[in-house]
């Protein structure tokens, strides 16, 4: 089972390598003209030095903010909650909570004058824990922000807080209580921390189902999902697609997925019983 699981990563892999080499081989051909709708994209890290695809090095992300800015109108977090279309758009957001986004992230935002929504979890503010998906690198390289960072970036005017539950659990998996204490929780925890208004959720793993969203769509007005497309412009605010930006992306396959014409890709994660990890949040096999 586990060897056969393992094979189908390798063959997905495998698959989705070939795609982004197709590609990288269509010189010439013109981009697709911005479609209509929001194209919200999801960044992890931004960082040098670890191989992993959800952490991109400071430079290709700068030019990935230029690149958006100069051919693109960047929507402010609160334009989502103004109700109304999006005609032609692109929402900067930000999962897990990394104590680089200060560091690498911030200055780019400023240089730039461009907002962003970072999605944390609440427990991991407060007791300097690490991700249960780091066991694999050491602490300097795993740090997470804390209490003061989240309310310094909040101080910025950039920087819109979100929830991404207390400890990120995979909130399908949870009993009633426990997924109270994660969804709900976690907002009064963030509230309380920043000081500021908590309206934007995102499922960890983008796992989510009927059950999940009835409680988040109680507690938040919007929420964001997998995908792998753009938004429409009359878009549901508690289901928002996002499009995962990594590390082994070049700059066109980057303007392709803004674009929201990777389709194949994401026909790709619809094949399978439970949607690709790397479309959604790459995980290591633990
Ligand atoms: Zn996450």
């Amino acid at each position: 089972m586990v060897a056969n699981m393992e094979s189908n990563r390798v063959r997905l892999a495998r698959t989705r390598n070939l795609v982004k080499a197709a590609l990288h081989g269509l010189d010439g051909l013109a981009y697709p003209a911005p479609a209509d709708g929001l194209a919200v994209l999801v960044y992890h890290r931004v960082v040098s030095g670890i191989p992993k695809e959800l952490a991109i090095p400071p430079r290709m992300f700068r030019r990935q903010i230029r690149f958006l800015i100069e051919n693109y109108p960047i929507v402010h977090p609160d334009r989502l909650l103004s109700g109304g279309e999006i005609r032609n758009g692109v929402l900067l957001t930000f999962d897990d909570g990394y104590e680089d986004f200060g560091q690498t992230v911030l200055p780019v935002l400023r240089e730039f004058g461009v907002p962003a929504l970072l999605y944390l979890c609440s427990q991991r503010l407060l007791d300097g824990g690490y991700h249960w998906f780091d066991n694999d690198l050491p602490p300097e390289r795993k740090r997470l922000l804390r209490g003061d960072d989240a309310r310094r970036l909040c101080d910025s005017g950039l920087v819109v807080i979100g929830s991404h539950t207390r400890t990120h659990r995979r909130v399908t998996e949870l009993a009633d209580g426990d997924l109270l204490e994660e969804i709900a929780g976690s907002r009064a925890e963030l509230e309380r921390i920043t000081g500021q208004t908590v309206p934007h959720f995102a499922y960890p793993q983008a796992e989510w189902d009927e059950r999940t969203e009835l409680i988040v769509g109680r507690h938040y007005r919007t929420a964001v999902i997998g995908g792998y497309r753009r938004n429409p412009g009359a878009f549901n605010p508690l289901r928002l697609f996002r499009i995962g930006i990594q590390q082994s992306d070049s700059e066109r396959v980057f303007r392709w997925k803004v674009s929201g014409e990777l389709r194949l890709l994401h026909l790709m994660s619809r094949a399978r019983h439970r949607p690709l990890g790397w479309l959604r949040e790459t995980v290591p096999a633990a």
